[in-house]
């Protein structure tokens, strides 16, 4: 990772000099550091409120590690987080949009990009958006990323939208987007994905793969962007994820609560702090939440350089086969976790280390038993058959 000690960003802009060599340590960057605790309460309001700092959260490195890498990383394909209530999951994933840096986003309500122009001409965005081009006004504007949370009880229609039949009555298309739309660019959370129905839970995960989903109605389709950064939670006393559902989701993380006495204090204190008065408890990690953006906008910009030696490769598939598991989403996980990993510590290349760090979190939970019993069935059956044949 980048020296913080003599940039002229590293001070003006965070305050806060040091040096972070690795993923790891930005993420214990703040473990057992003083803060003050004792904040005078300050009533929030309405306003906006402030994640609790994604830094202060106390241990759970595994959390915060894969959270990390899937958005340094979007090929990692997502974060399934697997754990009892009460063990920070929902306030982890609230916190991350903190670390992300912010988006242009289209003013426009057909969501057209000046990309698009660049790419397809005058003809790919609407009149309007022409017209602007045209007269050098901006098509769109920065914002900040946030954290959509899709409602448990929320509909088909309220998760991927619809066109609307007036609309089509008049030949004109006019399409509803859902909750997958304005997850775009954005981080969308969805609780208890093992409660929702499997077409919710398919439509998520085809636009978490494509970055688009396509509504059809009829002859008729339409489709928006839907590019985000998607965490999912379980309960497992609650019921399993179908196989196929898990399998699509990249990296696994079992989150337990907290086992050490002084990490629960700790733990306690700043969320007590927190509590009392958000302002003043955010702004007291604010040089650090800064310096991690920093640090994951410069990962995401070294990726594409990131490659994966054959030795790496050859050990990464050796694993997974030894695992026997057969989904080739294995392969696409680990490695990519591992680009990113080696991204975030300042490296062009993958090492060992790098694969042996994100293994657990990319293989845990892929393995089928119902499989390897069939398959173990299914060969001790041929063996038979041939034995017969041989004998004919
Ligand atoms: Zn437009």
């Amino acid at each position: 990772m980048s020296e913080y000690n003599d940039s002229a960003l590293g001070e003006k802009e965070t305050g806060y000099v040091r040096t972070v060599r690795s993923l790891r340590e930005l993420i214990d960057l703040v473990t057992g550091r003083d803060f003050q605790a004792d904040l005078p309460h300050e009533d929030a309001g309405l306003a906006d409120v402030m994640p609790f700092p994604f830094l202060a959260l106390v241990g759970q490195q595994e959390m915060k590690l894969s959270l990390l890498l899937s958005i340094i990383n979007p090929l990692v394909s997502g974060v399934l987080l697997v754990g009892p209530r009460g063990t920070g999951k929902t306030t982890t994933a609230r916190s991350l949009v903190e670390l992300l840096p912010s988006v242009e986003r289209s003013n426009c309500f057909y969501g057209c990009l000046p990309e698009d122009i660049l790419s397809g001409g005058m003809d790919a965005v609407c009149p309007d958006c022409a017209r602007k081009f045209g007269e050098g006004l901006p098509l769109t504007t920065s914002d900040r990323v946030r954290l959509i949370e899709l409602p448990l009880h929320a509909s088909i229609e309220d998760v991927v939208g619809w066109l609307d039949d007036k609309a089509e009555a008049h030949k004109r298309v006019r399409l509803q987007r859902g909750i997958l739309a304005n997850a775009d660019l954005n981080v969308l959370y969805v609780d208890e994905v093992n409660l929702l129905n499997d077409d919710i839970v398919n439509a998520i995960l085809d636009a978490a793969a494509s970055g688009v989903y396509t509504v059809r109605r009829g002859a008729i389709s339409a489709s928006y962007r839907a590019r985000f950064n998607l965490v999912g939670s379980m309960n497992p006393e609650e019921g399993n994820l179908r196989p196929q559902i898990m399998d699509r989701f990249g990296l696994r993380v079992i989150v337990r609560g907290l086992e050490d006495p002084t990490e629960r204090v700790e733990a306690y204190q700043r969320s007590r702090a927190y509590r009392v008065n958000p302002r003043a408890a955010v702004a007291q990690f604010q040089p650090e939440t800064l310096l991690a953006r920093d640090e994951i906008q410069a990962a995401r910009t070294l990726l594409g350089r990131v490659e994966i030696p054959a030795s790496i490769t050859k050990a990464g598939t050796t694993i997974i086969q030894e695992m026997r598991i057969d989904s080739l989403r294995a392969e696409i996980t680990l490695f990519e976790a591992a680009r990113a990993l080696a991204a975030a510590d300042a490296r062009a290349q993958v090492s060992l280390d790098d694969l042996r760090l994100v293994a657990p979190m990319a293989l845990r939970l892929r393995r089928s038993e119902f499989m390897v019993d069939y398959f173990e069935h299914r060969r001790k059956e041929e063996d038979e058959l041939h034995k017969l044949i041989q004998k004919m």
